[in-house]
């Protein structure tokens, strides 16, 4: 769904290049190394200056002939092992839950709200979890289950 927000954003021209350039502290007007401004010149004639900036301004505007994608998403899910197609799904795409998804997960990384517990279906991935150790809701479930098998014992 994210990935559709992108796209939209940019189809519809209202992608934040200069919030873009900002956030991933980057500088637009730098020049390219030569290497990769010899490669550009080769793929893009309409390019004038050799910097992100103007190659930013060329993404933005292909992406606004291409227009709006559609709102029913296809997941295809890959095997990574030999690239066979296991399975996939239709989806409908959801704006508002994207953006509930979105504030909620930015809110955490920003520092805004303590992180949540992980719903029980999803502690299956605490096996591979290199934080498995120290993690505080890993111990609480211990101390939890510890207490619930002490009244069983009862
Ligand atoms: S061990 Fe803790 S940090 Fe790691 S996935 Fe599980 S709940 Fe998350």
């Amino acid at each position: 769904m994210l990935y559709k927000k992108l796209f939209d954003e940019l189809a519809e021209g209202k992608f934040d290049d200069v919030m873009m350039f900002k956030t991933l502290d980057l500088n637009p007007i730098l020049e390219f190394s030569k290497e990769l401004t010899d490669f550009i010149k080769l793929n893009l004639k309409e390019i004038r200056e050799f910097n992100l900036k103007s190659l930013m301004n060329i993404v933005i505007d292909r992406f606004r002939k291409v227009g709006k994608s559609y709102d029913i998403l296809e997941v295809h899910y890959i095997l990574q092992e030999n690239r066979s197609n296991l399975n996939f799904k239709y989806t409908n795409y959801d704006e508002n839950k994207l953006t509930k998804y979105l504030y909620n997960t930015t809110t955490y990384w920003k520092g805004n709200r303590n992180p949540e517990d992980v719903p029980i279906e999803e502690a299956w991935k605490c096996q591979i979890c290199e934080f498995a150790d120290d993690c505080d809701w890993r111990k609480k479930k211990i101390i939890e289950l510890q207490r619930s098998k002490r009244s069983l014992n009862k």
